[in-house]
């Protein structure tokens, strides 16, 4: 029961973080705290927060990388449905 705890509080975890991500895919800036804008150092002139472009709001990480492998996923089955033509293709030519 001991042995199996880290890996439960592990599950948990892991799941909670997916149900964040998909609840709510977008948090605070933390550069500029969610402002859209920074001052600079010299002059303290408001300026566009360069990492969010003035949103104010950034993809989570866990979001960003369950787009990453959706896209490759759709990449490898729209590749992979195109090779099928192509081969169904050269078979038809032969015949
Ligand atoms: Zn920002």
């Amino acid at each position: 029961m001991i042995t199996a705890l880290p890996f439960i509080v592990a599950a948990v975890v892991t799941l909670g973080y997916a149900w964040l991500c998909w609840l709510r895919p977008f948090r605070p800036c933390p550069m500029c705290k969610g402002q859209g804008w920074k001052s600079t150092r010299i002059l303290r002139r408001p300026k566009t927060c360069r990492l969010c472009g003035g949103d104010g709001w950034r993809l989570r990480l866990g979001r960003r990388l369950f787009n990453h492998l959706r896209r490759t996923r759709l990449a490898a089955v729209r590749s992979e449905t195109t090779l099928t033509r192509t081969i169904n293709r050269a078979k038809e030519g032969t015949r």
